[in-house]
Order: C-alpha cells, then structure tokens, then sequence
C-alpha cells in the first residue's frame, strides 16, 4: 500500500528498546510503503534489554539479535546520540516526518512520598538497576554495602533482581556484564541479611514463579518465610483456590518450601532472605543515613479478588542501612504532551496521543512502556507495538497527500547542530570492542559506561 502521491510514509520512532522495534517491525510487515527513523539519546540500542534485564540472566539479552534484523533492514535508519527534546523538538520533528511514535519506556521509579526517602542510603531500585547494567546516568551514583542488612520494598520481579544481585556470590556475578567497578565495589559488600518487603500477601505477590524459585537455589544463601505469612484468611484461600490463579498457586508451592527454611537460630555462615508481608512502609529513619524503616502492619478488608490493603497503627520497625524502593515507574514529560499522573505513561486513546486539552495530536502515537505501562514480558510490547501500528494504518488517509522529507533533512539538520549521531554501523563497533573487552575477562561484555567512551570508540 503507497500513499496517494508514491511518496513513503515517513515515520520517527523516538527510542530504541523493544518496543521501538517492534514497532518499525510492524510497520515493515504492514506492506505501506514506508522510511523509519529510530531516534536514541543513548549511543547504543535496546533500552531495558540492555539496562534494565538483569545481567545474571543473559539468555534473555539475546533477544537483541532479532531486534538486530529489524535495524538492518534497509527501510530502517537508526540514529543514536539524538535525544528528542533536547537535541531536537517534537515540532521540528514534525515538520520532517508524517508520524511520530514514542516508546520512550518509563526509567524513573515511582517514590513512595514517605517520610526520610531522601536519606543517605534509601534508593529507587531505578538508580540501583541502572548503576549495575552500566547505564551512563547512572554511573556517579554510590551504594554502600557494608551495612548488615538491606531491605527491599516491592514485591515484584524487579525487586528479586535486586535481591538476587545483592545476594549471588561474586564469582558467579562477574560472569555477568556487570561492569567492573560495580563488581569491585559489590565484592566488599557485608550484608548477610535482606528483607523483601510487601504490603499485601503471598497470593497478590506480584512475583513469577521462575524468579522466585530461582532464589532458593542460590549458593551459601537461605530464604525463609514466617510461617504466620502464610496461614491465609478466608479471601486469601477463595482467591489461591480459585482455578484459574495458576501463578499464585505455582508461588504457594515455592513459599511453603521457603516457609520450611523458617527458623529462629538462622545459619550465619549464610546469607538470609527474609520474605515479609503485609507491612506498609511509613518512614525511613536517621539522621542523614538510613538507619531502619518503620512498616505498618496492613490487614486487607473487601471480597477476594477485589481486597483492599488497609494499614493499622500496629508499627514495625525493620533495621538496615540500605533500601531499595521497587514500586513502579514513571515516563518522562514532553513538551505539548501529557503524561497521565496515575499510570506515569503519556496520556494516550488507543495509541493516539494527547495534549492537555485531551485533544488527540494527529500524527503522534505512543507504544510499549510508557503507551500502557511497565507490565508483560518484553513479548508483550511487541503485541502493544501491532496495535499502534494499526491505528496508524487506520490515519492513513489523513496524511496520505503530503510530502515528509524524513531522515535526509533530519541528518543535515542535525549535522547543522553539531550533534555526533551515531548509526547502527558505528553502534556494531562499540558491541564488537564490548565483546572483545569482555572476553578477556571471561564474562560476555564489558560495557562502556559512559557516552564519551562510547563515542571515542567509534
Ligand atoms: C529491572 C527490569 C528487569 C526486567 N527484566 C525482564 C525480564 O527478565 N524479562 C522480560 O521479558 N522483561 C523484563 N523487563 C521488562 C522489559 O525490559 C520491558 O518490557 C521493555 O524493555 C519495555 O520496552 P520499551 O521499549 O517500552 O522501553 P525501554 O526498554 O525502556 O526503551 C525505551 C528507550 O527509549 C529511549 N529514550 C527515552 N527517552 C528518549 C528521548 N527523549 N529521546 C530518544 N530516546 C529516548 C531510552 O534510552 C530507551 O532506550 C524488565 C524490566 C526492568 C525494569
């Protein structure tokens, strides 16, 4: 399908993750004649498969290789180093392109808006995450693990890669990419003990049950559950017994075994995963350094299925000088554009952008992340990017009779700037010198860590 006038549909797709991807992949399939722009404001590819997957699980990195294809397609331009809203705006993009999409992601956490989130030693698990995949904005941030203990809020995924990272032995860490100064600095840590706090129970936890068996098998490392965490009230049962509730059920299983680790005279030759539940965080505690968290205990009210967690004035304090808050996350701001204040996404009717009039922006659509918010698999955005996709077929005809220049005027415009876009060749040769780097130290890459390495490389 061309546009009336022969001429290609000329679309920017602003980010790199999987997203991005998936959608110049949608729209290669689609049959429309069409010319793509992926705009990254990193030098490299691949948003969370890079920076946010967890290192330990390499495997899952793979998936880069397919995204890799969808790059090298010659109807698909990648430029990185270019970051929309401050190298170049949202309307100069416009002017050069039919359709903009965002798949921008969503990289900052959530707070928690408690009292003492700002002290030393309490982190949202993005800063955390992104400091040990190497992000370059995150590499001036420190973490100090000599404290005893840590306690991490969320129980989700992310919250047990944190866990799992805090709690591997080194060796098996430096397997990983995680870079090198973030390995030497995790091989002083002494924290024996970590609390993996929530505040509902172990049928709402949030977890998959892969991740969370695979904590129980780490070396020199215990993980117990009280065993009152799990005597369930009459909802909790309705809602573990309901057929359909595969997940909760496959986790019961697991936390039963972990229920069997439960003891009061712990084995401090290794390191203890302590799994809470139903505790609230209200404040963190210190003077300028954290020094514990005071957790109100909840108690849910409502039928199962829709429980609600009501918090008590029953207060628990849990000690640790370091804190990870893993409780979502939020999307970045663009001009003209809003961002829906209780998802953190860009506000968006099927796909289609909106400005704060609620008024949709023709031409602008949104995908992945920060389209629905941080949920699914990296599968998942692929599905989410076909939709957007098909919405865009269905404007079709609203830009069929103009003319976008596209990628030609967007490279002299940027050449203009002075801005040192990078090209999917140039990103190859920085993977390649990473591979190489990495191999010498028996692990699979080790990253730049910062942008000017990255460029200097190339
Ligand atoms: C800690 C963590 C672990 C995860 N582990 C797994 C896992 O094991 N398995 C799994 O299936 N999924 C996992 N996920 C989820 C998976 O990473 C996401 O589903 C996926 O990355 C979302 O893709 P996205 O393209 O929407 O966003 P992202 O991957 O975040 O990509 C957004 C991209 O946009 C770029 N960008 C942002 N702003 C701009 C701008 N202004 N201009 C230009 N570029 C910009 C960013 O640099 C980034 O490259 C994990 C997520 C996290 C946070």
């Amino acid at each position: 399908m061309n546009n009336a006038n022969n001429h290609p549909l000329q679309v920017a797709i602003i980010g790199s993750g999987p997203s991005g991807f998936y959608v110049a992949e949608a729209l290669l399939n689609s049959g429309i004649s069409t010319e793509i722009t992926i705009l990254e404001k990193l030098p490299c590819p691949y948003g969370l498969i890079r920076y946010g997957v967890a290192p330990d699980h390499q495997k899952l990195k793979n998936v880069s290789q397919t995204l890799d294809v969808i790059a090298e397609n010659p109807s698909v331009t990648y430029l990185g180093n270019v970051e929309v809203g401050k190298d170049i705006q949202i309307n100069e993009l416009m002017q050069l392109y039919h359709v903009l999409v965002f798949t921008t992601g969503m990289t900052k956490s959530s707070q928690l808006g408690i009292e003492g989130e700002s002290l030393i030693g309490v982190h949202p698990s993005s800063n955390f995450i992104g400091w040990y995949n190497g992000h370059p904005d995150y590499q001036s941030l420190r973490f100090d693990f000599t404290h005893d203990s840590a306690v991490i809020i969320g129980h989700g995924n992310v919250a047990i890669d944190i866990c799992r990272v805090l709690a591997k032995p080194i060796d098996e860490l430096r397997k990983s990419d995680i870079p090198e100064q973030a390995l030497d600095l995790l091989s002083q840590s002494k924290i024996n003990h970590i609390n993996l706090v929530g505040r509902r129970g172990p049928i709402q936890a949030k977890f998959t049950t892969k991740e969370l068996h695979e904590l129980g098998k780490l070396e020199n490392c215990s993980v117990a559950i009280h065993p009152k965490h799990l005597e369930l009230g009459e909802k909790c049962q309705q809602e573990l017994d309901e057929i359909s509730n595969l997940i909760a059920k496959k986790n019961h299983r697991v936390f039963e075994t972990y229920r069997s680790n439960f003891t009061t005279t712990p084995d401090t030759s290794k390191k203890q995963i302590s799994i809470e539940f139903m505790l609230n965080p209200k404040a963190f505690q210190g003077d300028k350094q954290l020094q514990s968290i005071v957790f109100e205990k909840t108690r849910f009210e409502g039928p199962a299925f829709k429980q609600v967690v009501i918090p008590s004035n029953d207060l628990v304090e849990i000690p640790g000088g370091l804190a990870f808050t893993c409780v979502g996350f939020n999307g970045s701001q663009f001009a003209g554009l809003t961002i829906d204040n209780k998802k953190g996404t860009l506000s968006n009717i099927n796909s289609r952008l909106i400005n704060e009039h609620g008024e949709i922006v023709p031409g602008m659509y949104t995908a992945g992340w920060v389209k629905r918010g941080p949920n699914g698999v990296i599968g998942t955005n692929r599905e989410c990017a076909q939709d957007t996709v098909n919405q865009i077929i269905e404007d079709m005809p609203e830009f069929v009779h103009q003319f976008a220049y596209g990628k030609k005027s967007l490279i002299e415009h940027l050449q203009a700037k002075n801005i040192q876009f990078v090209t999917f060749n140039d990103w190859k040769v920085i993977d390649a010198v990473e591979v190489e780097l990495g191999q010498k130290l028996g692990k699979p890459r080790e990253k730049f860590t910062s942008v000017s390495s990255m460029l200097a490389c190339i």
